[in-house]
């Protein structure tokens, strides 16, 4: 007969005990679960992006019924035990049902911490633990404005984002002066404190609440200092206490949580413990990863394997609001025998701090540029000697010797025993290994076989780097499933299938053919859609102005002010003095404010009405000018620096070779805007390397670098490969530029295309293959028969009625 095994409590760590149970020993046990809540096990750190709306309940369930039903595991869901009787080996729950056990897992979690302050027990005021809070919230969200939250911890900050997301005006009360002060120090707290005033919520840091007034409901809160806030509801995450309530009256030794061994075993040898409720060698546990790590052990004990041990171990947290940046682990703070290497870059809000004891590092905090977190986690969990490194070692590893030519993406550097997911602690190797050998292509495939990405989710861009990089040209998970937008249920690179197979050559017949779900679509598909037409039929589609953008509709960037700013050409940043008089000419002719050189090279003219556009773009047209294109998703600038003409670095005539790189793609439509540069040395002083095309110029040729940007977030270019001359470096851009025209979606940049189809695929598909190089290069010559018409010489001539106001309103 098989022995009994009872579970109390139906959450993170005790299910995932089940499951890692069922992998050594599915036979050995008759499991029975208890959950006092009435649901299957869904993942908790999942409720703070369903309280966000970017998930639902059903989204985070991690084992539904099913799956209990599959495993023959039987589950008393909305069952709370309230007795243990050791003697009989019985456990009783509120309903009175009763269960025996030969093996006791207690897997009772935590309970939030409320202040014990007068009008804690109002209505309206809650915690942030379960499916119920969030309800609650949800539901006050609808009928309420004002919320407060108390405690600016990872939790507390997830809380308030959620519900200003949810429309309520959000305060965040704070005792301390540093948000996350768990996990933060103060110069990374301001920055993020910035950022999240800047989201729109509020903050009272170093206030204490002293009273929570209502009469039935919560209305105010108090403080301290005497002050007072309205309320219409009020979360409380300020800390939790392991939940040893039952464990303790059970007789159970217990002191902050229920003491347990390294095999997670309690004072009862029948009885173990594992998750937020224990207590082991002195720590309790508030996040997922170590957990999980007990979960391993405990079920190697109750296997009867008796080999593992749970040592605690370094873990590291990050938040999961949208938008903010953040990784934080180890010993971030430091003491008198650690020392700080510190980075801060106020105007781009980024800040790192790497803690150092003994040529070791033991705590990080990242703010703002997190790429390298796992290579640090990865030097502090190996206990790395890093003096050899230490120098340069605040600006990533991809600074460590190499500058351009290594892997730019940060996961290929990181060796196979680099952990990825910290929750669930899967190593790089393990996930490379699970996609070739059970051949998976999709980021849930990974999360299905590894469990990579399956918890707080902070990983998945890791993960979708991995699956890109092992896959190359076959990964394309992610955007292929999204719908392009609510007008469709197809995706962008369905779409684009369907115009080449079905031959849609105009908007309309493509609504009607692909069942559109709206008569005009929106402003999203419809730039997208003319974007399509155009890059699939050159020579035939009629581009369709009313599907553009503003910028691109009057061929100028329309500014803060409403007027427009007008950029010439000006290629390969080369002019002339006749070219500075007629622009100085026009600007004073045209009362132009503000005459400014741009970071790619060309005079922009700023503060221009729209009704003085043809006439202004006349003037030009006369002058030898045509539009530099700095509005559209187009080429733009071709940046060179003075190479072998003058420099006494340069190697080649980077100039040259820019101007003929400007001359050949000037005019044509991208995804995305697309920027070229060419440097004539190493030095690179054009900056080619963060351009989304670069060439650098060498003693032997031409370095050709793809997939750079610099915009929010800089990306250094990937190193595609090196020509001897001048014209194979042209026909490699040609032949790059149509691919990514055929092939990325639109608005999507050279680098996120580049990290979604893998540099693998750019490289077969461009490098090792010449006669594909040299059709797509020839696709590019053909489709800027067509392109190369001046947009400004056009609207001048033919359309200057349509910038006329139709009323003056004064
Ligand atoms: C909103 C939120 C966001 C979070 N985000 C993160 C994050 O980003 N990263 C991270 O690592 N961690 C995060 N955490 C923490 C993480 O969720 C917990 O560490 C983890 O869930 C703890 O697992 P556990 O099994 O110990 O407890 P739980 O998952 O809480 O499971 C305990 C279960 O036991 C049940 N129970 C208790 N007593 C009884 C009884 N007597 N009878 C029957 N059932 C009982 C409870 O109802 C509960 O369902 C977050 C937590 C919350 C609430
Ligand atoms: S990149 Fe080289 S060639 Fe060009 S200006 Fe700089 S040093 Fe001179």
């Amino acid at each position: 007969m098989r022995e009994k095994l009872v579970l109390i409590g139906n959450g993170m760590a005790g299910v995932r005990t089940l499951e890692e149970l069922l992998k050594l020993a599915p036979d050995k046990y008759d499991i029975t679960v208890f959950g006092e809540e009435p649901y299957g096990n869904y993942n908790r750190i999942m409720l703070s992006p369903v309280l966000a709306g970017e998930k639902t309940i059903d989204e985070i369930m991690i084992n539904d019924l099913q799956w209990y039903e599959d495993n023959n595991i039987k589950l008393l869901s909305g069952k709370k035990v309230t007795r243990i009787d050791r003697l009989n080996r019985v456990v009783t729950a509120d309903d009175g049902s009763t269960e025996n056990y030969d093996r006791l897992l207690l897997a009772t979690g935590s309970r939030p911490f409320m202040l014990p302050i007068p009008g804690s027990d109002l209505k309206g005021v809650i915690s942030f633990r379960d499916i119920a809070d969030v309800d609650t919230m949800l539901e006050t969200a609808k009928i309420h404005k004002k919320a407060v939250v108390i405690g600016g911890g990872l939790l507390g900050l997830e809380a308030a984002n959620g519900l200003m997301i949810q429309g309520m005006d959000v305060s965040v009360v704070h005792i301390s002066d540093v948000l996350m002060n768990q996990q933060l120090d103060k110069p990374a707290s301001d920055l993020m404190l910035e950022e999240l005033r800047g989201k729109g919520l509020t903050f009272l840091m170093e206030h204490q609440t002293e009273a929570i007034i209502g009469r039935d409901r919560v209305e105010k809160l108090r403080f301290k200092d005497g002050s007072e806030i309205d309320a219409d509801l009020v979360v409380m995450a300020v800390g939790i206490r392991p939940n040893i309530e039952l464990a303790s009256s059970a007789g159970i030794h217990c002191d902050r949580g229920i003491v347990v061994d390294d095999t997670m075993q309690t004072f009862d040898p029948r009885i173990y413990a594992v998750g937020e409720c224990v207590q082991h060698r002195s720590q309790t546990f508030g996040l997922v990863a170590p957990l999980f790590e007990q979960a391993k052990v405990c079920s190697n004990h109750l296997a009867q394997m008796g080999i593992a041990r749970y040592i605690s171990s370094v873990t590291s947290t990050k938040l999961k609001v949208t938008g903010i940046d953040l990784f934080s682990a180890g010993d971030f703070l430091g003491d008198d025998d650690t020392e700080d290497l510190v980075f801060k870059d106020a105007a781009r809000k980024v800040y790192k701090k790497l803690v150092i004891k003994d040529n070791q590092l033991v705590g990080a905090v990242l703010y703002g540029d997190t790429v390298d977190g796992a290579w640090y986690f990865q030097l502090m969990r190996d206990g790395t000697d890093i003096s050899d490194i230490r120098e340069n070692m605040l600006f990533g590893q991809h600074h460590l010797g190499d500058s351009g030519h290594g892997p730019s993406n940060s996961v290929d550097g990181l060796p196979d025993d680099a952990e990825i997911c910290g929750c669930n602690g899967v190593c790089k190797g393990d996930i490379v290994q699970a996609i070739s050998k059970h051949g998976l292509f999709t980021l849930d495939e990974v999360k299905a076989h590894t469990k990579a990405s399956a918890s707080c989710g902070s990983c998945t861009g890791l993960v979708e780097q991995l699956l890109a990089s092992t896959l190359g040209s076959d990964f394309n998970d992610t955007p292929s499933k999204k719908p392009m937008c609510g007008c469709t249920d197809l995706s962008h690179a369905e779409v684009k299938a369907a115009i080449i197979e079905k031959s849609l050559k105009n908007i309309p017949d493509l609504m009607s053919a692909l069942e559109w779900k709206t008569e005009d679509g929106c402003h999203s598909c419809r730039p997208a859609l003319n974007y399509y037409m155009l890059s699939s039929w050159p020579n035939e589609y009629q581009d369709d102005p009313q599907s553009r953008f503003i910028n691109e509709r009057v061929h100028a960037n329309i500014q803060k002010d409403g007027t427009y700013s007008v950029v010439p050409r000006i290629w390969g940043g080369v002019t002339n003095p006749r070219e500075l008089r007629a622009i100085a000419d026009i600007s004073e002719k045209y009362n132009v404010p503000t005459v400014k050189i741009t970071g790619g090279q060309r005079i922009d003219l700023l503060g221009i009405k729209k009704e003085d556009l043809p006439k202004m773009w006349a003037d030009l047209s006369d002058a030898g000018f045509v539009s530099g294109h700095a509005y559209g998703k187009s080429l733009r600038t071709v940046k060179t620096c003075v190479g072998s003409e003058w420099c006494r670095f340069g190697t080649q005539d980077s100039t040259g070779l820019g101007i003929k790189a400007e001359k050949m793609t000037w005019g044509s439509w991208t995804p995305h805007k697309f920027k070229i540069a060419v440097s004539g040395c190493p030095r690179n002083c054009a900056e080619a390397t963060i351009k989304d095309f670069g060439i650098v110029c060498v003693d032997s040729g031409y370095e050709l670098h793809v997939g750079g940007n610099g915009g929010i977030k800089v990306r250094a270019t990937d190193f595609l490969t090196k020509v001897a001359t001048e014209e194979e470096a042209l026909e490699y851009c040609a032949a790059f530029m149509q691919l990514y025209r055929e092939e990325a979606h639109y608005l999507e940049r050279t680098a996120p295309w580049i990290e979604r189809v893998g540099l693998k695929h750019v490289t077969s598909a461009v490098v090792d293959d010449e006669v594909n190089r040299k059709r797509l290069a020839e696709r590019f010559h053909e489709s800027q028969k067509n392109a190369q018409v001046d947009p400004w010489a056009e609207h001048a001539a033919k359309y200057k009625d349509n910038y006329i106001p139709i009323k003056q309103v004064v």
